[in-house]
């Protein structure tokens, strides 16, 4: 099949310093090996606890923070050493919509102001064209044309998630990385946020990283699912097959505490013990193993391959090796 993305052991570490002298004393490893292809018109969801390196990635892959090493080829090119010029051209392609969309709005910008600013900044359309997006943008989110002249504070959670989504939209972008778009808006609002870009997805043929840490949101919106443990791949498959059939054991935590609607069917919560080891300290062998309950001598002694163990399915985890 064709790609759109592919992301090729990525890493970003953060330097710890320390001392008058600001030494390297050791590194955080926020992305430590991220590999994986999106392909054109899919969602793929990428889940974990805050910690995992999440939003880290999503970032990195957009170079708003440069990563440490690895490859991020959009289209056949790698961003990673493009220049400083050439990625913020590539960024029209590439945007992104970040959870709390109240701090990535300007509170002196009017709305109109706030969609137009991307086209100018790229050069893009002509003055009248512009405005005649900015309007048609705003009837696709499902706002008003006439709030132009509004700002930011006027607006509901919900609507302010609809505006930085059309923001996003104004540069006509191939791939949206969404960084937990409705974690911060309530139940009733996160629904109709996930169908309006479910909607904007088929309409405009656009393609998704949706980043969560809630696995249900991610389930109704994703064709595959990555599930990442402390910088590091966990788990990645279909959507419908990792609810069905998880074979890692932090997947199998993290799918027992979400709600099932059918009562019979309970499934035992998994409470997993101790807390994320800190990303700066991580343990020896397989990351998850602190926690695994069902970890083995080797898994504090080898860290577990990457293997696809169906076709399409693949796990780090010594129990399928
Ligand atoms: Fe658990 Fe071992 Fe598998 Fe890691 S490799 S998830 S510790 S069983
Ligand atoms: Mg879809």
């Amino acid at each position: 099949a064709e790609t759109l993305l592919r992301v090729e052991d990525l890493k970003k570490y953060f330097p710890i310093r320390k001392g008058v002298l600001q030494r390297v004393v050791g590194n955080v490893r926020a992305v430590d090996g991220i590999s994986f292809t999106v392909r054109p018109g899919e969602t793929l969801g990428v889940v974990g606890e805050s910690g995992c390196g999440k939003s880290t990635m999503a970032r990195t892959i957009l170079r708003l923070i440069e990563p440490t090493s690895g490859v991020v080829e959009f289209e056949g090119k790698n961003v990673v050493t493009l220049t400083k010029s050439a990625m913020r051209e590539m960024r029209r392609e590439m945007q992104i919509v970040f959870q709390d969309p109240y701090a990535s709005l300007n509170p002196r910008y009017s709305i109109g102001k706030t969609l137009l600013d991307p086209m100018e900044i790229h050069h893009l359309y002509t003055p009248a064209q512009r405005k005649q997006r900015v309007a048609q943008l705003l009837d696709k989110v499902g706002l008003d044309p006439d709030y132009t002249n509004r700002f930011a504070h006027e607006f509901s959670g919900g609507q302010r998630q609809r505006i930085g989504i059309a923001r996003a939209l104004t540069v006509n972008p191939k791939l949206l990385i969404l960084d937990e778009p409705v974690a911060a808006l309530d139940v009733s609002v996160q629904s109709q946020v996930l169908n309006l870009l479910s909607d904007l997805q088929d309409d405009l043929g656009l393609t998704y990283i949706f980043v969560a840490h809630d696995l249900s949101v991610v389930r109704y919106i994703s064709d595959r699912v990555l599930v990442l443990y402390l910088g590091h791949m966990a788990e990645l498959t279909d959507a419908d097959e990792l609810f069905a059939n998880p074979l890692h054991p932090y997947t199998r935590a993290l799918l027992s505490a979400v709600p099932v609607p059918d009562p019979d069917a309970k499934r035992e919560r998994i409470i997993l013990k101790g807390d994320l080891p800190s990303p700066a300290n991580p343990p020896a062998g397989c990351p998850f193993h602190t926690r695994c309950p069902v970890a083995m001598d080797v898994c504090s002694k080898e860290v577990p391959a990457w293997q696809e163990v169906k076709p399409g399915h693949r796990v780090a985890c010594h129990l399928y090796q």
